[in-house]
């Protein structure tokens, strides 16, 4: 038996960053690092010059930046009219740039540092919650282990293991999904920037720069638009996209090796927190990518996350609120942001959020 303060169930960037703002504080605690069951492939996330404020303050500037594929320097976009927008972040303050990165290779840094408290498993048997301790029993390689511990932290992103484990009711906010692939490179001549968005009558999408010869394009759509069954042949792409000012001209002639499909929509637990548990990251409120925020919140719920479990002044409850806060104010900015779109306002997929209060 493995007796620890805090078991944290995921090893994404949630996960991740808490294990090393407790490891600073010599917190024992535990990452459970399930082996890889998902499909990954690199999309060039986007960390937003905001972002660049947080990882200062903690002290994570310098390993982000250097895991970075690059800075980022602004986007293009097409919303809500044919005109293309440009966004500039040398008008942002103090940090005139954001990230472009691999998540993984963030990941596989952010495990170097966490090693020694990180312990793999390759299935979930039992978690039982008293208001003294918390038990876990996992399976690794057939081989039982028992981990009992003061805390328990759900880092699972959207698979929400450990909400799930407590019947907690997930509130789902729109249907939105995603359909990613890498294609060669393309650059056009109106466009300084390597980030470019456009939306369309049955969803949007948008193209990101991954490295020299390829990027990546991910078209987002809803089940109510009948779309995502040919999202996932992409030879359908060019007929969706017929009617774009620029995104069609990024289809590649090749066929993709692979189209990756997920959920991409907004969604949170009833709670966030409990007397001995909490929610980080995408389990805690996992936010639409149009907002560009995920990794962000990934990074700042984690070091809440820390303050809760470390400091007296910042409790469980304080946390729980604090964070259903932010939840409800990045809901009514992304309604408003989608309402700017009306050309289509009567397209299922543009109706779902017409429908929705601001
Ligand atoms: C298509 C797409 C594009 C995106 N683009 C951006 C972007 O440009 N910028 C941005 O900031 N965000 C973006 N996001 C969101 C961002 O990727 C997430 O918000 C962020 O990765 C959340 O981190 P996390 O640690 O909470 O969860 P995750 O990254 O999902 O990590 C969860 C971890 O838990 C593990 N896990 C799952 N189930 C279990 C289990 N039962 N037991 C143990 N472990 C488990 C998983 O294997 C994984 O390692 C995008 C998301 C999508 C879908």
């Amino acid at each position: 038996m493995i007796k620890t303060d805090v078991i944290i169930i995921g090893s994404g960037i949630s996960g991740l960053v808490l294990s090393l703002l407790l490891k600073r504080k010599q917190i024992p605690h535990i990452v459970l690092d399930r082996l890889q069951k998902q499909k990954v492939m690199a999309l060039a996330e986007t960390l937003p010059p905001s972002a660049m404020t947080l990882l200062e303050e903690l002290e994570l500037l310098k390993l982000f930046e250097e895991t970075a594929l690059r800075k980022t320097y602004g986007y293009h976009s097409i919303w809500g009219s044919k005109t293309i927008q440009t966004k500039h972040f040398f008008d942002n303050n103090p940090f005139k740039y954001g990230l472009k990165i691999d998540k993984q290779t963030i990941r596989d840094t952010l495990k170097t540092n966490a090693e020694t408290h990180i312990l793999s498993y390759d299935l979930l048997e039992n978690i039982a919650i008293t208001s003294e301790k918390v038990c876990i029993s996992t399976r690794y390689q057939k081989e039982k282990q028992h981990i009992q511990g003061k805390y328990i932290v759900d880092a699972t992103g959207r698979n929400r293991a450990l909400l799930h484990s407590l019947q907690i009711p997930i509130h789902h906010y729109d249907e939105l999904i995603s359909f990613s692939c890498h294609i060669p490179r393309a650059k056009h001549k109106h466009m300084v920037h390597d980030v470019f968005t456009e939306s369309f009558a049955g969803g949007w999408g948008i193209v990101s720069g991954l490295c020299k010869n390829t990027q990546v394009m991910t078209l987002y759509t809803a089940k109510n638009t009948g779309l995502h069954k040919q999202l996932t042949d992409y030879s359908n792409w060019k007929t969706i996209l017929a009617d774009t000012k620029y995104l069609r001209k990024f289809l590649s002639k090749e066929i993709p090796d692979t189209i990756l499909g997920g959920k991409a929509n907004s969604s949170a637990p009833q709670h966030m927190a409990g007397n001995n548990w909490l929610a980080i990251g995408d389990a805690a409120m996992a936010f639409d990518p149009l907002s560009s925020h995920g990794i962000t919140n990934a990074i700042y719920t984690a070091h809440r996350a820390s303050q809760a479990l470390i400091a007296s002044s910042y409790t469980l409850e304080n946390y729980k609120q604090d964070m259903q806060g932010i939840f409800t104010a990045y809901l009514d900015t992304k309604n408003k942001l989608y309402q700017r779109e009306q050309r289509w306002s009567k397209e299922a997929f543009w109706e779902t959020y017409n429908l929705q209060e601001v």
